[in-house]
């Protein structure tokens, strides 16, 4: 029967891999995360050898033949070309020289037997929110993903699918600049951001961010705040829990980054007009009132047209640490489809 067919979901992460399967029918037969080791620390034999135990693991789990199998989607963290070679100038999650340039997509490929659809962590994570928010719609769509994690992440939909770029690199949200001007208090630095720019997006609205740019700033102008006893990579992660509790100097610091997301979408809405916006990561991974004040100020600072405003919505990336898996999935069925 030509509707028995599945497509599996691989997404490499620093420490785990997650794994999921999509049938014919677009249903996930896995509703929570299925983790193995990764071993991306012991270089690319051993981690392609992880990567196919995951997906052996999942059809297991699921009961699913391998022969059903039509395709597999793969997601890493970057940066990566389209295709799915790691950069030959290497990556914070691929630390051997082995993996510098490394064809990770051809490699689990000829691994597998198995046809295998690369994309990036951000790109994939950004498809699964597209198509879980618009459904059997999602082809009519377009849409920008902000994730706010170690760094700021992401991508742009357009169609229903990733858009790649000539080389790859479209969609790279964190490295766009955005305007300073009523964002930064009154003496307060410009931003830097570890890939050389002042003043881009995830200069401001990342954990890196924090820790380098808004926590040093901050706390000068909140004399005896606790934080400033605490390490400053530690006290940047206690930030949100501060927030949520109300802290003022914490506040601070997310209003910073609403606004630099709201920044970032004005820049979106005259770009390519997208349908939604959405937002993900440990920033709205919090209570209900903390994460729908930092919704409300994103959108407050997001310049829509009023015929934008008409037709726009903004909501959250849903199920984020299975969104990378159910993504690679999405793609995988898209692109093998007959
Ligand atoms: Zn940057």
């Amino acid at each position: 029967m030509p509707d028995t067919w599945v497509v599996v979901g691989l997404d490499n992460g620093g420490t785990c891999n997650n794994a999921t399967v999509l049938d014919a029918s677009g249903k996930f037969l896995v509703d929570r995360l299925v983790e193995i080791p990764s071993r991306v620390t012991e270089g690319p034999e051993i981690a392609v050898g992880a990567l196919a135990e995951a997906l052996e693991g999942v059809l297991a789990l699921t009961g699913v033949e391998r022969s059903r199998v039509r395709a597999v989607g793969l997601d890493t963290p970057g940066p990566a070309s389209a295709d799915g070679v790691i950069s030959s100038k290497g990556a914070t999650n691929f630390p051997q020289p082995a993996w510098w340039g490394f064809d990770v997509r051809t490699a689990l490929e000829e691994r597998l037997g198995l046809p295998v659809v690369y994309n990036n962590d951000g790109n994939a994570a950004a498809l699964y929110a597209h198509h879980a928010h618009f459904g059997a719609e999602a082809a009519e769509h377009s849409s920008i993903s902000a994730i706010v994690g170690t760094g700021l992440g992401g991508g742009v939909i357009e169609a229903g699918q990733v858009v790649r770029g000539a080389a790859g690199m479209a969609g790279e949200l964190g490295h766009v600049h955005i305007p300073m001007e009523g964002l930064l208090a009154e003496g307060q630095p410009l931003p830097m951001c570890n890939c050389g720019f002042g003043a881009d997006a995830e200069s401001v609205a990342s954990l890196t961010g924090i820790a380098a740019n808004l926590l040093p700033y901050w706390l000068t102008r909140f004399p005896g705040h606790e934080l400033a006893g605490v390490p400053i990579l530690e006290a940047a992660k206690l930030v949100r829990s501060r927030g949520e509790d109300g802290d003022p100097l914490a506040l601070k610091i997310f209003e910073q980054q609403a606004m630099a997301l709201g920044r970032l979408f004005t820049i979106a809405a005259n770009f390519t007009d997208p349908s939604a916006y959405f937002i993900g990561g440990g920033v709205v991974e919090t209570g209900p009132k903390f994460r729908e004040w930092f919704l409300d100020t994103v959108r407050e600072h997001t310049v829509l047209r009023e015929e934008q405003q008409r037709v726009a919505s903004f909501a959250l990336v849903p199920d984020l640490d299975m969104a990378g898996a159910r993504g690679a999935a999405i793609a995988a069925r898209d692109a093998s489809a007959p």
